[in-house]
């Protein structure tokens, strides 16, 4: 094709990036009316105390039904909300259902619990994102300390006099907050002691390979120490096997989250767990042997 347009033209373009372009535009196209068309949903991944092996809460994770393209990725579609502005909107009703999701574990007994939902560096920098952020809380009636808004370290990178504000007035607040992928990317410790974060997430990038004689191992026990000396709590993510398990328990770290502990999972499979005690349930099938 490229020699019939003569000389030494390059094409750019194929069938692949054809398909790649009209996967965005009709991702960009769905996007606007998908929350009108109740298309979102969230799934719910538990998080867990590494003390006392009791669940601590649930993070939030958006999943998106699309109608000819199926179940589609936040991977794909935040970073195209994000240009677009449509993350403000929906953002805030990932907030609002993880929320209600909350106050409805609490009324059948699952008190005490967090709710973790990732916020997008685009909504702390909408003016009116703290308020909104109350008027949720107090819509269902939470403590401010069960809700944790997981931040990533893009914050740092462009963090914007507002964006900074905005967490401190949150934190200041009583929410918890927590910076989210640490160690995936160009999070620096300089950069964590600019922000009042009372948690890190440690990335499932650097949780991988702990179990091998390997750098991370290595540098995960350490962030750890030095986490606990700067009185900042520790979720690892991503933990997959018992090994990683027991190494972050000795350690010290205070949570974890992955799949070894329990999928992102739908409301309703925690709303059947709840009435059968769904703590002691995971708390016995962690003792039968899956940690
Ligand atoms: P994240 O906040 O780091 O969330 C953890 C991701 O790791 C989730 O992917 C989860 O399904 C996956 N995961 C959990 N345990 C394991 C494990 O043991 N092994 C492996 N390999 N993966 C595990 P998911 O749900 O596809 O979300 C991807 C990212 O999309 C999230 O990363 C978060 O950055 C973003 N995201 C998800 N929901 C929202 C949302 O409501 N708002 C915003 N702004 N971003 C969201």
């Amino acid at each position: 094709q490229a020699k019939e347009l003569g000389g030494n033209r390059t094409v750019f373009y194929n069938a692949e990036d054809t398909n790649r372009m009209n996967r965005r535009i009709a991702i960009e196209m769905g996007l606007r009316p998908a929350l009108f068309l109740r298309q979102f949903h969230l799934s719910y991944q538990p998080i867990y105390r590494l003390s006392d092996g009791r669940l601590r809460g649930f993070e939030a994770l958006i999943r998106w039904q699309h109608p000819e393209l199926g179940l589609i990725s936040p991977h794909e579609f935040i970073p195209i909300a994000e240009y677009n502005g449509l993350i403000i909107p929906i953002g805030e009703w990932v907030l609002r259902e993880a929320c209600k999701m909350l106050a409805g574990m609490t009324e059948y007994g699952l008190s005490g619990l967090t709710m973790s939902v990732n916020i997008s560096p685009v909504q702390m920098q909408d003016p009116s994102f703290v308020q909104t952020v109350w008027n949720i809380i107090h819509e269902f009636g939470l403590s401010r300390q069960s809700v944790e808004l997981d931040i990533t370290e893009h914050i740092m990178m462009h963090s914007s006099e507002q964006s900074i504000m905005a967490i401190t007035q949150l934190r200041a607040g009583g929410i918890r907050i927590a910076l989210d992928g640490f160690g995936a990317g160009f999070s620096s410790l300089h950069h964590l002691m600019e922000l009042p974060v009372h948690c890190l997430k440690l990335d499932k990038s650097f949780i991988r390979r702990i179990d091998l004689q390997s750098a991370e191992r290595h540098v995960v026990e350490a962030i750890i120490g030095l986490m606990r000396k700067l009185g900042l709590e520790v979720v690892a993510e991503g933990v997959e096997y018992k090994e990683q398990y027991e190494l972050l328990k000795e350690w010290g770290c205070h949570y974890v989250q992955g799949y070894l502990l329990g999928m992102p999972m739908d409301p309703t499979v925690i709303d059947t767990s709840m009435l059968g005690s769904f703590v002691d349930a995971n708390g016995k099938k962690a003792a039968a042997g899956r940690v």
